[in-house]
């Protein structure tokens, strides 16, 4: 196996991408970078980004691409991506960010982009009932609650409703992955990086799956 890895994770809003990034980048040992969260951080600590992108995030709108171009390129500059790779989380969103991702990342190139399946039918019931840790982005959901109260069970923060999960915003944050979104997946698939993979069942089930498909598709590099 070649150490490291380069992985983007697509997907509908509430698919699974951020429990599976989690744990595809401890199995891999790469950073897990989520443009999410790192927007929802700026937000928390009033950053002059942070300011900036709350009203698009409130709404379910996309971020304009200038902002997170340059958050993201200081976050690849780090040596921890150069030497090792990541797992992107939440980017890219839009044919523009792709293509410029591409640019960011010379000389080195993606490995494997993964397209993580799940009916739409699901995730507005996944998206309703998802509660979330304000302080390290745990995932929880209302049938699956932290032990103590309403506390992450992780980092003792305060486990709440997204402000962007309300029904306006996913409904918008939805038309908007299918307008913007989805088109990326053709786009991959012709330059044969793609693999799509069911996002059905458990979370160990997806992660099995996940984990099989990525080492299948690099397999023929590991004796470059
Ligand atoms: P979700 O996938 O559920 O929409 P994320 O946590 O990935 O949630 O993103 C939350 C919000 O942050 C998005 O609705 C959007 O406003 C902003 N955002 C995150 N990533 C991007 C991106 N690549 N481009 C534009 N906006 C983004
Ligand atoms: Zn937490």
């Amino acid at each position: 196996m070649v150490p490291g890895a380069r992985l983007i994770v697509l997907g509908k809003q509430g698919a699974g991408k951020g429990t599976q990034c989690v744990r595809l980048s401890r199995h891999y040992v790469i950073p897990h970078i989520s443009t999410g969260d790192m927007l929802r951080a700026a937000v928390k600590q009033q950053t002059d980004l942070g300011r900036e992108a709350t009203r698009y995030m409130d709404a379910g709108e996309l971020v304009p691409d200038e902002l997170l171009l340059s958050m993201l390129d200081r976050r690849l500059a780090q040596d921890d991506t150069r030497g090792r790779g990541f797992c992107l989380d939440g980017f890219p969103r839009t044919a523009a960010q792709a293509e410029a991702l591409d640019g960011l990342l010379a000389p080195f190139e993606l490995d494997v982009v993964i397209n993580l399946e799940v009916p739409t039918k699901l995730v507005l019931g996944r998206l309703a009932s998802r509660r979330v840790c304000v302080d390290c982005g745990a995932n929880y959901s209302t049938f699956a609650p932290p032990k103590v109260d309403w506390i992450c069970d992780i980092c003792g923060g305060e486990v709440v409703q997204r402000p962007d999960d309300t029904e306006a915003a996913i409904t918008r944050r939805l038309d908007l992955y299918e307008k913007e979104t989805a088109p990326l997946i053709s786009w991959y698939s012709r330059s044969n990086r793609l693999i799509g993979v069911d996002g059905e069942g458990s979370p160990d089930e997806v992660t099995d799956r996940l984990i099989r498909a990525i080492d299948e598709q690099r397999r023929p590099r590991a004796g470059e």
